[in-house]
């Protein structure tokens, strides 16, 4: 191999469709377009256009594509150390555990590389903390695609082919704490929930619906698990969204944003909730590169305010969108830059027509625009949304 990958990736986009097509598994539906390079809220594809990104990698690019302080700790780390293992300490890996509990009022913190890993780890931890085996879920939910998390997330296309997973998983309807009480047993473990439901539709609980489960998990000696894992680093307008609700979980997760858009997962648990020695582990988890990654990004959110910015331009774009002049919308609803536009019919063709009109959207469950884009957005680029919305 000579030279640098940067010749060999920038290929023309019917040649990387070709070899996709013919190297890559087909899991994915993706958009016809191959992206090259990107800055702040905007990416550019193969052909150079140029798209306002509402997609943000899926609630991953909170401080915009290729922020300068996360450029800058990766390039600075990855010249003194990129992976070491968890068979000793970093002191990078230290920092950020002292960061990530201090900004989640959390105690303690394990490292893992993705949402469905940190699903995994909570799950583990709420079994070994407790003794008990069940777990309880919403209707609509969504935690991930391993085993574990699979059995905790409620859409049949995605758990059927691949049953049996964790039995002993009831589901209730989310936005209803009554159902939680009538679900748990002697045996459950946890209760889990998204605080905001991100896959299934920007679902918004009403505000006592987390305080009233608080409660019935305090009663029945039930933990608390909520999933963060779309909802953290300033995504609804808080640094998470359980401040929203003056609500403190026994267990949560996050990932998504948490690397600045390097992969990275971890849990936070209150007091001792705890995992003991070798009761779980992760070759790369909390690794020095991923490590620097992250606290690049916290810096950036810092600096820049972002938390507030996401409230007051997720504030602007949900108005503009209020205002909205189309017959199908149904109601736009979110919170700080994680909003949903439902419509009373299948927006797949909007998302289409926003491609070729230089935005990228996406929908979840069918007849929901999801809008997260990088928390960096000005009011100039969310009018260039909201304009090709209209029109498309
Ligand atoms: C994306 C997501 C996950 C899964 O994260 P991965 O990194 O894709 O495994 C879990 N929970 C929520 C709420 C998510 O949005």
């Amino acid at each position: 191999m000579t030279g640098n990958i940067f010749s060999k990736t920038t290929i023309d986009y019917g040649s990387i469709v070709n070899k996709d097509a013919q190297y890559v598994m087909q899991t994915y539906t993706r958009q016809p377009i191959a992206l090259d390079s990107g800055s702040g809220s905007v990416v550019f594809d193969t052909n150079g256009k140029e798209y306002v990104d509402c997609v943000a990698g899926v609630a991953v690019n909170n401080v915009g594509h290729c922020h300068p302080r996360v450029v800058e700790a990766i390039k600075q780390q990855a010249e003194r150390l990129i992976h070491v293992s968890n068979l000793y300490y970093t002191g990078i890996q230290a920092n950020l555990a002292e960061q990530l509990v201090s900004l989640s009022n959390m105690d303690r913190v394990f490292f893992c590389n993705s949402g469905t890993e940190a699903i995994e780890a909570a799950m583990k931890l709420a079994r070994i903390t407790t003794k008990k085996t069940d777990f309880v879920a919403a209707d609509n939910s969504f935690h991930g695609r391993t085993m574990g998390a699979l059995s905790v997330t409620h859409k049949e296309m995605y758990r059927t082919p691949f049953e049996p997973l964790v039995r002993d998983v009831t589901f209730v309807p989310y936005n209803n704490a009554e159902s939680i009480t009538d679900a748990i047993t002697g045996n459950t473990a946890a209760v889990i929930l998204e605080p905001i439901q991100g896959e299934g539709g920007i679902n918004i609980p009403s505000g006592d619906y987390l305080k009233a489960v608080r409660e019935v998990c305090d009663d029945t000696d039930t933990l608390l698990i909520f999933d963060e894992v779309q909802t953290g680093f300033g995504r609804t307008g808080k640094w998470f969204c359980k401040e929203h609700f003056d609500v403190v979980p026994d267990i949560m997760t996050m990932a998504k944003a948490l690397g600045g858009g390097f992969p990275m997962g971890a849990i936070a648990a209150k007091d001792d909730i705890t995992f003991g020695k070798s009761e779980h582990g992760s070759t790369f988890g909390g690794s020095p590169l991923a490590c620097a990654a992250s606290l690049g990004a916290i810096e950036a959110i810092r600096e820049e305010k972002l938390v507030e910015r996401s409230k007051d331009m997720g504030a602007y774009f949900k108005a503009r969108l209020g205002n909205l002049r189309r017959d199908d919308l149904v109601e736009v609803r979110g919170r700080g830059l994680m909003i949903g536009v439902e419509l009373n019919t299948k927006c797949t063709d909007i998302v289409d027509y926003a491609l070729e009109h230089g935005v990228l959207l996406n929908c979840t469950s069918d007849s929901v625009i999801r809008i997260a884009p990088p928390l960096v957005i000005t009011k100039e680029q969310i009018d260039m949304v909201v304009d090709v919305i209209e029109q498309a």
